[in-house]
């Protein structure tokens, strides 16, 4: 099972009754060779609604009847939530005890029936599993779906679009379809510019089973939500593998410095995840120096302790 650009296609013809595309920019005070892709202005805050929509116009009306269930740390979770309300289907969404309470919030403003179990994305998973089970609905995975990948995949599309002389895109990774969507856009409107991943060293499982070359669970301590995944994710590295052209790390330190940078340098409240990509340019100045890059402000979603930490 493998996503092509023609599901990318599909999926951007789809969409475009549902999202603009959104704004690429460059800041001066930045860095003039950066342009940030601002998923912040999606309708949930994040890049995901792409996806999530993309799946619920997929599904069938039989199983739209019956809803869906998902379980995420918080930006998947509304954009599914998101997705189901504006096709009028069922959605249940499964969060960590300790999940970012401004992210349930939203979920159980769009609609969806909130479920607070698990200490970490694991437990969460498995609890949404005997849901499906018990109720009969869709279970999503927040990275094996072939259709979220696809509907992701529109973000790349607009970026080479606008931006066809790229030499990097810098994508954080949580379960990957992000990055995933990223290569198989690249390989058919920029073969030359390269795919770079991004996650936090605190939370490393994308990065060693990228390395690895099969999927690992990995301690999963970051406080970036959106990069907390601590497992690996089959669909997404199969589709990394030989097409990611590197995989880098950075510190929760060096996220929340490239946070307050964008609230600075390019009035832009990004959560953790969002200014990952940044991150990783600034602590790698060298990879990246004389470059036209682009990086991938996935999300806006700041929970209370990252708008306390912006003034810090
Ligand atoms: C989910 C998420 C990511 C990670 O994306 P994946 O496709 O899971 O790799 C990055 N940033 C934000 C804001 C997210 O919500």
């Amino acid at each position: 099972m493998t996503v092509t650009f023609n599901d990318v296609l599909r999926a951007q013809r789809r969409l475009a009754a549902h999202l603009p595309p959104t704004p690429l920019w460059a800041y001066r005070q930045l860095d003039p060779d950066v342009l940030v892709k601002h998923e912040n202005t999606q309708p949930t805050g994040a890049f995901k609604a792409r996806g999530a929509l993309t799946l619920l116009d997929r599904m069938s009306a039989d199983e739209r009847a019956r809803g869906v269930v998902t379980y995420s740390t918080g930006n998947h979770a509304q954009a599914i939530a998101y997705a189901a309300a504006a096709f009028d289907t069922r959605c249940v969404v499964v969060m960590p005890e300790k999940a970012n309470p401004f992210k349930a919030q939203a979920a159980r403003a769009l609609g969806a029936t909130v479920v607070l179990e698990g200490a970490d994305l694991a437990g969460s998973g498995a609890h949404a599993a005997a849901l499906a089970e018990a109720d009969g609905l869709r279970l999503v995975s927040p990275g094996d779906e072939p259709d979220i990948l696809a509907g992701v995949g529109t973000l790349y599309q607009e970026v080479f679009a606008a931006a066809p002389d790229l030499d990097a895109v810098v994508v954080p990774i949580g379960s990957g379809t992000g990055a995933a969507a990223a290569c198989v856009v690249r390989a058919a409107l920029a073969p030359r510019c390269e795919v770079i991943g991004v996650q936090s060293s605190a939370s490393p499982a994308g990065h060693d089973s990228w390395r690895a070359g099969s999927c690992v669970t990995r301690p999963d301590t970051t406080a970036v939500e959106g990069l907390a995944t601590g497992r690996g994710f089959d669909l997404p590295q199969r589709h990394l593998r030989g097409a990611l052209n590197d995989f880098l790390l950075v510190d929760d330190a060096d996220i929340a410095r490239a946070q307050r940078l964008l609230a600075t340098h390019a009035h832009t409240l990004a959560e953790g995840a969002g200014a990952t990509a940044l991150a990783a340019v600034l602590t790698h100045p060298d990879r990246f120096a004389g470059r036209k890059i682009a990086v991938i402000c996935t999300g806006g979603n700041a929970g209370p302790q990252e708008l306390r930490n912006l003034s810090a």
